[in-house]
């Protein structure tokens, strides 16, 4: 039998963690023959809750949880995890400025960094899920400086399933039948969702949709703006795609992305198709034994070219906002 894997779900009380740990349990993130041993932090209001959550677990007697751990200090959450999804952070509230959202989660993951560093298994592999995803890993990633940069990533998997999605109800097809797909630069409403090398069943997307002005306007505003949507009609945010979004990501991260296919992922950028380099910066990666791999050479017309810059500046602008909060 296999050796179970620590999983670290961080805001595990909360609604994406509610959706999250039981995918999980049941072996969607990591296989159906992969035991695993959750670790969930929550903040000490929260504690209550996080015990309501793992009595929910004990009660679900799911056959590959070999254990869990609730608890609402960072050490014991951090301690000899594998991986590590991190769905905590402070929301933004009304009438907060952008800056005073940054400087809080600057300070959260600057601290869980330093537990992280110091007390999770070598290799540990690490997701933000938490606005600002791109730039709170990169903040965790510059205060952990002993985890290697490439085991640090975001969430932009859930903004590429949302383009594969819209896709596949426009032309009437199964959704596994879309492929490639690319959510460049930061989840925000400045990224930018690129059709011009999907396909559904190796033919071209723009040939089947044959609606340019569909593809270049709607489409593009539809997954930049689908959170808002959700929120919207649900008078909270999206939670179950998220956390689908989240074992989707670890998975083919660890297990790796089909042969031709590629996914989407925020990675600390080389520079790759001129983005900023030294920022957290989504891009097509393939993943094999464990590791991800920009896909490389794609070709970038004049129209992406000025929305893969618009994102980069915004996650450059970010990044500036985020080291006046620490300093
Ligand atoms: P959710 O579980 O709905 O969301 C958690 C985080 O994920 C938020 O930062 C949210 O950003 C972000 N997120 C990223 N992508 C998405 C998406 N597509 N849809 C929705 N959210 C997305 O929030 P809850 O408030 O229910 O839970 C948060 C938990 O974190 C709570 O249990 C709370 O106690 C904990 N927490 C921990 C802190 C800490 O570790 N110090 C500090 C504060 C809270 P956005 O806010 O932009 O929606």
């Amino acid at each position: 039998a296999k050796e179970p894997v620590r999983v670290l779900v961080t805001g595990a009380a909360g609604q994406i963690g509610y959706a999250l740990v039981p995918m999980i349990a049941r072996g969607i993130m990591l296989g159906a023959d992969q035991p695993v041993i959750l670790h969930m932090l929550d903040i000490p209001p929260a504690a209550e809750a996080l015990n309501g959550v793992r009595m929910e677990l004990v009660d679900a007697a799911f056959p590959l949880l070999k254990g869990v751990v609730a608890t609402t200090d960072v050490v014991e959450a951090c301690t000899g995890v594998n991986v590590a999804v991190m769905v905590g952070g402070f929301p933004r509230k009304e009438g907060m400025e952008r800056k005073d959202v940054m400087s809080k989660n600057v300070s959260i993951y600057k601290s869980q960094a330093s537990a992280l560093e110091q007390h999770a298994a070598p290799n540990c592999k690490v997701l933000v899920v938490a606005n600002p995803a791109n730039t709170n890993a990169l903040i965790l990633k510059e205060f952990a400086p002993s985890i290697p940069a490439k085991n640090i990533t975001c969430l932009t998997r859930l903004d590429h399933n949302r383009a594969l999605g819209q896709i596949s109800e426009r032309l009437n097809v199964q959704v596994s039948d879309v492929k490639n797909v690319i959510i460049w630069g930061n989840h925000s409403s400045t990224q930018y969702p690129d059709v011009n090398h999907a396909t559904v069943r190796d033919k071209p997307v723009r040939e089947l949709v044959k609606d340019d002005e569909w593809l270049n306007g709607e489409f593009i505003t539809t997954v930049q703006q689908r959170g808002a949507a959700i929120i919207k009609a649900r008078k909270l945010s999206s939670a179950l795609s998220a956390a689908s979004a989240a074992c989707d990501h670890i998975r083919d991260w660890v297990l790796g992305t089909p042969e031709g296919t590629w996914v989407s992922m925020g990675v600390y950028s080389d520079g790759s198709y001129n983005a900023p380099a030294g920022v957290i910066y989504s891009f097509p990666v393939t993943c094999k034994n464990g590791e991800w791999t920009i896909v490389q050479g794609l070709a970038i017309d004049e129209f992406s070219r000025k929305k893969l810059e618009l994102t980069g500046a915004e996650l450059t602008e970010e990044k500036e906002l985020a080291y006046s909060c620490l300093s």
